[in-house]
C-alpha cells in the first residue's frame, strides 16, 4: 500500500471507530502530519480527555499511553507499538523509590511525568518539564525527592532553595548531546540562539540562551526576533518548528539527538492498531486512582 492510501485508510478508520490520533512532538514527520493533535505527553492526554472520542490512538511511548488511560479511564487507549518504551522512565522502579522514601521519611516525592503509572501511584505530586520549578516551589517542605531525571532535577534545584534528593535517572537521547559540540556550533553560528531541553546534561544547559520544555520551545522560537536557532532536544521537534517558522533556520545540535523509541511508530503500525484495536494500554484502578491523585495535585497548581 502506498503512503497516501495508508493515510486515507487511517482517516477512514479513525472516523469509523470515533478515535482521536495523538502524536508526540518527537514522532516521525509523517505521523505528526496525520495526527489530530500534536504536543507534549501530558498536554496530549489532557486534550484527548476533553474530546468525545471513544478511542485514543497514542503515537508516543508507553508511559504516555498510561497517562492517557489515567485521565480517560472510559476510553480505549491504543499504543501502536507496545515495544516503544522510555529508558528514563524504566530507570526508576516502585521498590527503589520506596527504599529512597524510607531513607527520607516525610519528604515529598516529586515525579516527572516521564515515569510509569505505578511510580506515579507512590508519588506525592507529578511535574512536567514546563512546570517543574513551580511544582517544587509550591510545596511547603524544605526538602524534596525528585525522580527520575537527575538533569531536570538539577535544573529545578538552581531555581529553588530546597534540598534535593535525586534519583540517578536520565534520558539517554538528551545525555548524548555534549557541551563541546554545542560550544563549537555556537562559535560557527554566533548569531544563533541555543535553545535546549532541561533533560540535557547541566554542562549543556549552562550554555543555553533558553532552556525549556518542547511547548516552551515552539513559543520561544516563534516570538524571538532571532533568525537562527541551535536546537538541543529530540530531532522530531524540527518538523513543527520549521512549519511554524518558514523564515527561520533551525540547526539540530547533534545528529545523536534521535530517540529510537520515539521513531518506532510508523503509519503501518497506526493502521494495524486501528484495524485490530490492539495493543490496548489500560492502567488498573488500584494504580490509576493514586497515580491520578499525584497528577491532579500538579494540575491544581495555578498557571501564571
Ligand atoms: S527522548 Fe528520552 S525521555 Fe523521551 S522517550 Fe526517548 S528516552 Fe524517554
Amino acid at each position: 500500500m502506498q503512503a497516501e492510501d495508508i493515510k486515507q485508510e487511517i482517516r477512514r478508520l479513525l472516523a469509523e471507530r470515533n478515535a482521536v490520533l495523538l502524536a508526540h512532538n518527537y514522532m516521525r514527520d509523517e505521523v505528526q502530519e496525520i495526527a489530530d493533535i500534536t504536543g507534549d505527553s501530558l498536554g496530549l492526554s489532557q486534550e484527548a480527555a476533553k474530546t468525545n472520542a471513544e478511542v485514543i490512538v497514542f503515537c508516543g511511548v508507553h508511559f504516555m499511553a498510561e497517562s492517557a488511560s489515567i485521565l480517560s479511564p472510559g476510553k480505549t487507549v491504543l499504543l501502536p507499538r507496545l515495544d516503544a518504551g522510555c529508558p528514563m522512565a524504566d530507570m526508576v522502579t516502585v521498590e527503589g523509590l520506596l527504599e529512597l522514601k524510607a531513607k527520607h521519611p516525610g519528604v515529598p516525592v516529586v515525579t516527572y511525568v516521564n515515569s510509569s503509572a505505578a511510580v506515579k501511584a507512590v508519588s506525592d505530586i507529578c511535574c512536567t518539564s514546563a512546570n517543574a520549578v513551580k511544582v517544587v516551589n509550591s510545596l511547603p517542605d524544605r526538602e524534596v525527592i525528585f525522580v527520575p531525571d537527575r538533569n531536570l532535577g538539577q535544573f529545578v534545584a538552581k531555581q529553588s532553595d530546597k534540598t534535593f534528593h535525586y534519583w540517578d535517572g536520565y534520558c539517554p537521547t538528551h545525555e548524548r548531546l555534549k557541551a563541546d559540540v554545542v560550544a563549537r556550533l555556537k562559535e560557527q553560528h554566533p548569531d544563533a540562539l541555543f535553545v535546549c531541553h532541561p533533560e540535557c546534561n547541566p554542562s549543556v544547559v549552562a550554555l543555553a540562551d533558553h532552556a525549556c520544555s518542547t511547548s516552551g520551545m515552539y513559543d520561544f522560537c516563534r516570538r524571538s526576533p532571532a533568525k537562527r536557532f541551535i536546537i538541543g532536544t529530540e530531532a522530531g521537534i524540527l518538523y513543527r518548528l520549521r512549519q511554524e517558522n518558514p523564515d527561520k533556520e533551525f540547526i539540530l545540535a547533534s545528529p545523536a539527538l534521535v530517540c529510537p523509541n520515539m521513531k518506532l511508530t510508523s503509519l503501518e503500525d497506526i493502521l494495524e492498531a486501528l484495524t485490530t484495536m490492539a495493543p490496548v494500554v489500560k492502567v488498573p484502578e488500584e494504580i490509576r486512582v493514586p497515580a491520578k491523585r499525584a497528577l491532579d495535585r500538579m494540575i491544581a497548581i495555578p498557571r501564571d
